[in-house]
């Protein structure tokens, strides 16, 4: 079977009417606006926030597109990309019937998402080089798969996922296949997304949380065929980016100059730290990382991480997390930040030898 958009699509959605906003109805930019009981008088703030947003975003779309070279009418944009993840969840997966597949250790939400909605995770872990194994995610595949996730460069190893790995599954199998690139920024690869025209079931995701510097906002990018768009946007809240958000995020984007130029920093800083870490004769292994992260293996984590925190270092203890025993996971932080850590690091690592 080839992949066909409305067999996956939940039927109640293919036949849903939408909610039709006052900002759909009417898109002209003068007049006297009646149509959407707004305060007419203004606002308690300062600034004139007494008007609905755009809802579909279409400035900021149009910014986006050309700098990420894909069509506005193939992105869609969420309050972050965890709103993407559970439109997907809503649109495509029959509560208590069908399944998705992800691939241990990876990003929680999807987990979660699925869990919020009744949706069944099938799990087919990376290998111990948190490596993609093609042909036993395509094995898992039955009838009721209706999204593979994949997230790359993945969280929380760092790695990148296999190229041609990827298109073997975006050619096999016949449902979605999501590719969360929240890490391509800091990766020397090319996104997915300069790829939609040759694959129907590609959704690659994209957020400004993370090299963008913007995680405040809570912007996220979806980029998939019009049609997939048309689905998000059609079970979408209407007014999902505030004006706040698209103002701020418009403002802000031409400012590739320096978004470059922090990239280049953290992978400076990335590149010290870990020579750092090895250096340090407890530390047992740092994996190679696409990202702004460090996996790094320590003899019992789960201490190391409590005793970073007496001393104000917050790192993130992924040491319950399958394949990722005794290792923490450490964002790449200012060189002034990375040192102080990297310090009290070999302290705790020196203290905890001398007990044993
Ligand atoms: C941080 C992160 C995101 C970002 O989510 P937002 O909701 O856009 O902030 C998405 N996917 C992965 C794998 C992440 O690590």
């Amino acid at each position: 079977m080839a992949f066909d958009l409305q067999t996956l699509l939940r039927p109640h959605i293919a036949s849903l009417k939408p909610y039709s906003s006052a900002r759909d109805e009417y898109t002209g930019k003068e007049g006297i606006f009646l149509d959407a009981n707004e305060n007419a008088l203004g606002s308690v703030s300062e600034k004139p926030y007494n008007r609905y947003p755009d809802p579909y975003q279409s400035k900021l779309k149009e910014k986006l597109g050309a700098i990420k070279q894909v069509d506005p009418a193939n992105i869609f944009l969420g309050n972050g990309s965890d709103e993407a993840i559970d439109l997907l969840f809503r649109a495509f997966c029959r509560p208590g019937i069908d399944n998705v597949i992800i691939m241990p250790p990876t990003y929680g939400m999807y987990e979660v998402s699925a869990g919020i909605n009744d949706v069944a995770t099938k799990k087919v872990s990376l290998s111990t080089t948190f490596d993609m194994e093609v042909h036993k995610v395509l094995e898992a595949v039955d009838e009721y798969t209706k999204i593979i996730f994949i997230c790359s460069p993945n969280n929380p190893s760092g790695n990148k996922i296999n190229r041609e790995s990827i298109h073997e599954i975006l050619s096999k199998f016949d449902g979605l296949v999501v590719i969360d690139e929240a890490y391509i920024d800091f990766s020397d690869e090319p996104s997915f997304s300069l790829k939609l025209k040759q694959h129907p079931n590609l959704l690659v995701m994209q957020t400004l949380s993370k090299a963008w510097g913007l995680a405040t906002l809570r912007l996220g990018m979806a980029f998939a065929s019009k049609e997939i768009i048309g689905i998000l946007n059609k079970i979408k809240p209407p007014y999902n980016i505030s004006g706040l958000t698209q103002d701020t995020v418009l403002e802000a984007i031409g400012n590739t100059a320096q978004l470059e130029q922090m990239i280049k920093e953290i992978l400076d800083q990335k590149e010290q730290l870990q020579l750092a870490l090895e250096e340090i004769p407890e530390v047992e292994k740092v994996h190679p990382s696409a990202a702004n992260f460090l996996l790094a293996k320590v003899p019992q984590a789960n201490k190391v991480y409590q005793q970073l925190i007496d001393k104000k270092i917050i790192v993130r203890d992924r040491s319950k997390v399958q394949r990722c025993d005794d290792c923490l996971r450490i964002t790449v932080g200012s060189k002034e930040e990375n040192q102080q850590m990297i310090k009290a690091l070999k302290e705790v690592l020196k203290n905890q030898s001398n007990k044993h």
